[in-house]
């Protein structure tokens, strides 16, 4: 059985590190520093990284958000893909995974 308080401890702050992470981020970009016309093509590839970046924390926020509802529903620390418990080791981690080691392994091809 998975620790369910420390789990749901480690996922709501993961939650509220990338939601300030992605308002960060997206300020940053609304926001640009102002810059002359010769910085402008770096400007705008810093803007890209910038999203980047903001879209990767979207993605994760995404998985811890379905992570926490599996955490409700009893579903957590099993692997979707082959039913096992998920080792405590993985899941400390990386808590909001959704598959094992051997699954996640499996699938890079
Ligand atoms: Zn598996």
């Amino acid at each position: 059985m998975v620790d369910k308080v420390f789990f749901e401890k480690l996922l709501r702050e993961r939650d509220q590190y990338l939601h300030a992470l992605i308002e960060e981020l997206a300020a940053a970009q609304n926001h640009p520093r102002q810059s002359q016309i010769e910085d402008m093509a770096e400007a705008k590839e810093g803007d890209e990284v910038l999203h980047g970046r903001e879209m990767a924390a979207r993605e994760e926020l995404a998985e811890v958000h379905k992570a926490l509802g599996r955490l409700e529903e009893g579903s957590y620390g099993l692997c979707l893909e082959c039913g096992e418990a998920i080792s405590p080791e993985r899941l400390e981690a990386v808590p909001y995974t959704s598959v094992c080691k051997q699954c996640a392994t499996g699938q890079q091809n």
